[in-house]
């Protein structure tokens, strides 16, 4: 049968340790042509303030996502029976230096949603979103955004530079890129310089949910509400992985303990279906604090996830 859309590289045709190692073991093209979605990497991690690393993220996420199969067993999301998905590879940043990247960065992404295709990237540090957010803004106008992570990431400078992994919502919130009244922070937590940290945020508008309120519970009846409040148009996913609890994801540069378990990632993840996602990121996987691969393998699955919630996906129900 010839398939209408890509497949991952299936396990019975290829080892799954085998092969090139793309996203999902998915084909692999230079550029959007064609695509509805793409897997795309950005090997940065000189925005970092702690521990580095996260430029091997993009690598290291795609060789653990080699076990990831197309069939989503829970939601019963089938991704690749309605949608044209590839691995268009990493963005060539310069590592010399970060204010140069930004631009690049941009201009890759500009390309990338020229013509609708979503972009999923592999982080990467945090610092890649401001001009991921950029790009998507010229493009869809003020973006909502569903972003994960233990840290508010609204410092004003760090060490005196405006653009580093701590301040890219400071900053996408100044330019206008998102509507602070459909963002939601969910999972900040840990120690703060001042209250500010997370009353800034809140002071704009946006809906900051702590770590501690997310304790033993789920987050289905969150992410109701957030769909609510939301309503229509473009909503971006921002997943840091040390939203989650360092015992889940260890792997990452500036863990802090008492964080959401992995079931709160995926029901954060599988709650934004039915929101008009146009794009989402998974960064700050630091593969070489990430002993067991798992940490990478939660941020593959993560992405897998986002895909699954994209408009236009079949499921079988
Ligand atoms: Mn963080
Ligand atoms: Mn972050």
């Amino acid at each position: 049968m010839v398939q209408k859309y890509n497949q991952p590289l299936g396990g019975n045709e290829m080892p799954r340790f085998g092969g090139i190692a793309s996203m999902m073991r998915l084909p692999q093209q230079s550029n959007t042509d064609g695509l509805d979605a793409c897997f795309v990497g950005v090997p940065l991690d000189t925005g970092t303030s702690n521990r580095s690393g996260a430029r091997y993220g993009p690598r290291e996420i795609r060789a653990e996502s080699c076990l990831l199969r197309p069939y989503n067993m829970a939601t019963r999301a089938a991704p690749f029976d309605s949608l044209q998905v590839a691995d268009i590879g990493d963005v060539a940043i310069n590592t010399f230096n970060l204010q140069k990247t930004i631009p690049i960065i941009e201009q890759a992404y500009d390309d990338i949603v020229k013509n609708g295709c979503v972009p999923l990237t592999l982080g990467g540090d945090h610092t890649i979103v401001l001009p991921i957010l950029r790009a998507l803004k010229r493009k869809y106008g003020k973006i909502g955004v569903v972003h994960i992570d233990a840290h508010a990431d609204i410092n004003d400078h760090m060490f005196g530079e405006a653009i580093a992994h701590g301040t890219p919502f400071r900053r996408a919130i100044e330019e206008e890129l998102v509507d602070p009244k459909r963002m939601v922070q969910i999972g900040l937590r840990g120690t703060g310089y001042a209250a500010d940290d997370f009353d800034w945020p809140r002071s704009q508008g946006v809906r900051v949910v702590q770590a501690e309120a997310c304790w033993y519970q789920s987050l289905v009846p969150l992410m109701a509400e957030i769909r609510e409040s939301f309503g229509a148009g473009p909503v971006y996913i921002s997943f840091d992985i040390d939203g989650l609890d360092p015992a889940f994801a260890p792997g990452t540069g500036t863990p802090e303990v008492g964080g959401l378990t992995i079931h709160q990632g995926l029901e954060i993840v599988r709650g934004c279906r039915g929101l008009d996602v146009i794009g989402g990121d998974l960064v700050e996987v630091s593969p070489p604090y990430d002993t067991s691969g798992n940490t990478a393998l939660t941020g593959a699955t993560l992405l897998y996830e986002m895909l699954c919630v994209l408009p236009g996906v079949d499921y079988r129900d």
